[in-house]
């Protein structure tokens, strides 16, 4: 069961959920756009209200948005998310948290995340691993594994994609990786984006050096369904080609998607 949080730091320049970027501001905007009627002005807190039940997917009202955001959230609370859970807790294998930026909501997560390890069922968390250290010491008893978007290794080439430096998640990456707790780190691969062959070697080489289980994952640029700028996306051979490279770090895993 993947459950995804509404909210994130970066704006990166590839986003594809960037719905999930700002929280919705209730401009009203998009109630309109919608054919099926499943957005409507909630008469109780003015902000829009979506009836999942109508939605047909068609995605207007994500078009329409100059936030970032999206009608389509539901706020819940604890109770809820564990009720959620509990309807399907005998088909899962566990729960993933992703967003957005799950660890900008500490403090929420911090309880649900301890609940979850109570009724002794599997956490991962997917995250950019930039949010203080002190975050993910309040969860690590409760999480198994984390997920962890590296979206570039030097500083300047963070700058660009994200607008933010990744001083923080390389620090954290490294702490997590002595831990054992990393499941995998991922990079998003576009000539446009940096020097390829330079940056997935000094990540691989970085995290084979924590450890050698943790699977880098590179994943294809795909300029489909991007509302911002699109850039190049790398052939087969060239992705077939740094993981030849990334290989050489004496990592274990290393996939393609
Ligand atoms: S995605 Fe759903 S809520 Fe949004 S416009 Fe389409 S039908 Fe309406
Ligand atoms: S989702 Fe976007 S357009 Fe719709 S009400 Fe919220 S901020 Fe406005």
């Amino acid at each position: 069961m993947a459950i995804f949080f509404q909210g994130c730091q970066f704006d990166c320049i590839y986003c594809h959920n960037s719905e999930t970027i700002n929280k919705c501001t209730s401009c009203g905007l998009c109630i309109k756009e919608c054919s099926t009627k499943a957005l409507f002005l909630s008469s109780i807190n003015k902000s829009p209200g979506w009836a999942k039940d109508k939605c047909i997917e068609c995605d207007a009202c994500l078009r329409k948005c100059p936030h970032s955001s999206s009608p389509k959230y539901l706020s819940l609370g604890l109770d809820d998310l564990l009720t959620c859970v509990k309807k399907v807790s005998d088909f899962i294998s566990g729960v993933t948290l992703s967003g957005g930026e799950v660890l900008l909501q500490i403090e929420f997560v911090e309880f649900f995340v301890r609940k979850l390890k109570e009724k002794k069922i599997s956490v991962f968390i997917d995250t950019n691993a930039s949010v203080p250290w002190e975050f993910f010491e309040r969860i690590l008893p409760y999480v198994d594994q984390f997920m962890i978007d590296l979206k570039a290794y030097d500083n300047k080439d963070h700058i660009k994609l994200t607008s933010k430096n990744n001083n923080l998640a390389m620090q954290n990456i490294y702490k997590l990786g002595k831990l054992k707790k990393i499941y995998e780190v991922r990079t998003v691969i576009s000539e446009d984006f940096f020097d390829c062959f330079k940056t997935v070697k000094k990540i691989s080489v970085f995290i084979s050096n924590l450890d050698k289980d943790i699977q880098y994952k590179l994943i294809k640029y795909r300029s489909h369904g991007l509302r911002k700028k699109k850039f190049r996306e790398p052939s087969d051979d060239l992705m077939n080609k740094l993981k030849a490279e990334t290989i050489k770090s004496g990592l274990n895993s290393v996939t393609i998607s």
